[in-house]
């Protein structure tokens, strides 16, 4: 890469802590390097209290873009000029782009990933009852965006009495409000009939709890007996690459058994887009870097 950066060369970067275990530089720098584009990505380390003074030093850098990790998803939210109505609707942006006038805008891409993961696997959100399993960061995101998406029903499942509940309710009243025809309800996750009543009757069941990473590897919040032929199981936990409950929905022959690698991958590919305007080598970046 020092071969080809310049003076003309533009940054782009992921700003959180910690950031070193980021896949970020490699899957853009390679994609960059691949286009021809003349630019490159770093990270850095910013904890959430300097949130504000690193969005300063970006703008005074011209930065071409940059991502946000926790812990400033939410935080950077202040500092920009315009949020899309998604990342407004979720209140935490993973993506800000920067316009010729350097107006920043906050974007974000989880759910979008999320939804173009099941696309890519041949499903479609639109018109169907999806149960969500969690209500933190990526089940925000998950659950707004497939109401956005056309879903007809998104139920949400979370511990009650535990952290994240109280965050659930708040994202069922924002879909109640803002996207009319996605009804939208919250119960509590240790509920077990409930849960069993659920699954039953959705099209799509999605974990976007820690539950299936480390620590929690090895554990699932569903009774393998739920499920059947005509369900799509979705994880976003993408490390390990297949949870135990991907791997007992294949056994019990669901119509798709779906891990959250694609998504992963598939919020970068829409991050690059907003930022270049061109499509990321997506299938190559796959292949070197989350197989
Ligand atoms: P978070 O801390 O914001 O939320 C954690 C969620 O897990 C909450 O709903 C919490 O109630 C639930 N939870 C935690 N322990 C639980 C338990 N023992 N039983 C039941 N529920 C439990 O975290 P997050 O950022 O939303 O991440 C959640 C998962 O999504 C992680 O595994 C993360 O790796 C994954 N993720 C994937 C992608 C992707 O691109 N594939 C993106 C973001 C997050």
């Amino acid at each position: 890469m020092e071969n080809r950066i310049n003076g003309h060369t533009r940054l782009f970067c992921l700003i959180g802590s910690p950031v070193g275990h980021s896949g970020s530089p490699a899957m853009y720098n390679y994609s960059f390097d691949r286009l021809g584009l003349d630019n490159a990505y770093l990270a850095f380390d910013i904890p959430l209290e300097k949130t504000g003074e690193a969005v300063e030093a970006l703008k005074l850098l011209h930065v071409g873009g940059f991502n946000i990790t926790m812990p400033c998803k939410t935080e950077v939210a202040k500092y920009l000029d315009d949020l899309s109505p998604a990342a407004r609707l979720i209140g935490a942006c993973n993506t800000v782009t920067v316009s010729e006038d350097g107006k920043l805008t906050g974007h974000n891409t989880d759910g979008v990933g999320f939804v173009r993961n099941l696309k890519e696997h041949g499903v479609d959100v639109a018109g169907k009852k999806i149960v969500v399993l969690g209500a933190g960061g990526a089940a925000t995101a998950v659950t707004i965006q497939c109401a956005l998406s056309g879903a007809s029903e998104v139920h949400i499942f979370n511990r009650k009495g535990y952290n994240f509940y109280e965050n659930g309710e708040h994202t069922v009243e924002k879909i109640r409000a803002n996207v009319p025809g996605c009804q939208a309800s919250i119960d509590n996750l240790l509920d077990s009939a409930a849960l069993a009543e659920a699954v039953g009757s959705c099209d799509i069941l999605v974990n976007a709890t820690k539950v299936g990473m480390a620590p929690l590897d090895g554990e699932t919040l569903i009774d393998s007996s739920l499920f059947r032929p005509d369900l799509v199981v979705a994880d976003t936990v993408y490390n390990p690459r297949e949870t135990r409950m991907i791997r007992e929905a294949q056994a019990a022959g669901c119509k798709a058994a779906i891990g959250g690698i694609g998504m992963l991958l598939q919020q970068g590919v829409e991050a690059f887009h907003l930022f270049t305007g061109k499509d990321m080598p997506a299938q190559e970046v796959m292949e070197k870097f989350f197989s």
